[in-house]
């Protein structure tokens, strides 16, 4: 291995919401999150090279998606760049590679992936070794999302969901994905919610403890049974299409079914592969979603290669 890489690529997995519990509004405008974290096997791929020294920061994408992914300051991964250069004392002269395969605002947290992706490959690109916590400070200050992809696996989320605790969760599962080509932003979901909450008393968030039990025997049918989403209701407001787009999976027996976070992507957890391959097949052919995934979850957080 070269002592200075010349460029370093980080794959980073999309995750799943198995609960997002959504307390009142704070002060600060976010929302007060109870979650549980899962992250599954859909990755970008993040690649960051060194460029020459003054030329600045530069994105490119490729990937279905490509023309979608913006390649300016607005990026999640160039602020991560920026981040990491102000805190290693390095020069942000990158070129930043996004190879995209988590679909765009959909709810799997993809652009907090690429965030994640670029945190950690700038680390290593300019040799700065920043500390784990000191890692896990700059992922919240980029997105709420962020410092559960730097771990991966299953994990809880508090606060505005930064605040990460691994859950004792035993078992793999297997997720189909029906992904919508039109995104729906997360605050306007946020805003629903609130909408439709009006008049209402909103208690703290909790994580369901059903699921939390399901999660440490390694129950597939009790997980799938206690998947919660207090977003659903306003995704589905947004989006009506989205109820029809659960009820197939609830036809073809899933064992159970919610919004992915924000949404739209909708998001099925099945027993085997061979049910996930069927579910596929009756989404594709519903005309409904512009694509379907299958992944498997938990999978780990990101992880780094040099060149
Ligand atoms: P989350 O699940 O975290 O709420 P999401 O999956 O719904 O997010 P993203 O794909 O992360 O949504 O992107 C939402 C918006 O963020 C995009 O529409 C885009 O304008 C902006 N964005 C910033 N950086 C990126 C990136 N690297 N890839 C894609 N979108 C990005």
């Amino acid at each position: 291995m070269p002592q200075f890489a010349k460029s370093v690529t980080a794959t980073v997995p999309a995750k799943v919401n198995l609960a997002l519990g959504v307390g009142p509004l704070r002060a600060d405008g976010y929302h007060e999150l109870a979650t549980v974290y899962q992250a599954v096997g859909l990755y970008d791929e993040i690649t960051v090279s060194r460029r020459s020294a003054g030329s600045g920061i530069t994105i490119s994408a490729a990937g279905p998606d490509a023309e979608s992914v913006p390649i300016d300051r607005t990026n999640l991964a160039w602020q991560a760049a920026e981040l990491v250069s102000s805190q290693a004392d390095a020069e942000p002269d990158v070129h930043i590679h996004i190879d995209k395969r988590i679909p765009i605002a959909g709810g799997m947290a993809g652009g907090s992936a690429d965030a994640a992706g670029a945190l950690l490959a700038c680390d290593v690109l300019w040799r700065a070794s920043l500390p784990r916590e000191q890692m896990a400070e700059l992922a919240s200050e980029l997105g709420s999302d962020i410092p559960f992809l730097l771990y991966g696996g299953t994990a809880i989320g508090t606060g505005r969901g930064e605040n990460i605790t691994s859950a004792m969760a035993r078992g793999s599962y297997h997720w189909v994905f029906a992904v919508s080509d039109r995104g729906l932003p997360t605050p306007k979901v946020y805003a629903e919610c609130d909408r439709l909450r009006t008049g209402s008393q909103v208690g703290e968030p909790t994580v369901p403890p059903s699921l939390m039990e399901a999660l440490l025997a390694g129950d597939p049918i009790r997980v799938g049974e206690s998947l919660v989403n207090d977003l659903q209701p306003a995704a589905i407001s947004l989006r009506p299409e989205l109820d029809l787009v659960l009820e197939i999976g609830n036809d073809a027996g899933a064992l159970g079914s919610l919004v992915s976070g924000s949404g739209p992507t909708c998001a099925f957890l099945v027993a085997d592969e061979e049910a996930a391959l069927d579910l596929a097949v009756s989404l594709s052919a519903s005309g409904l979603c512009s694509g379907v995934e299958r992944a498997t979850g938990p999978v780990g957080g990101a992880k780094l290669k040099e060149s």
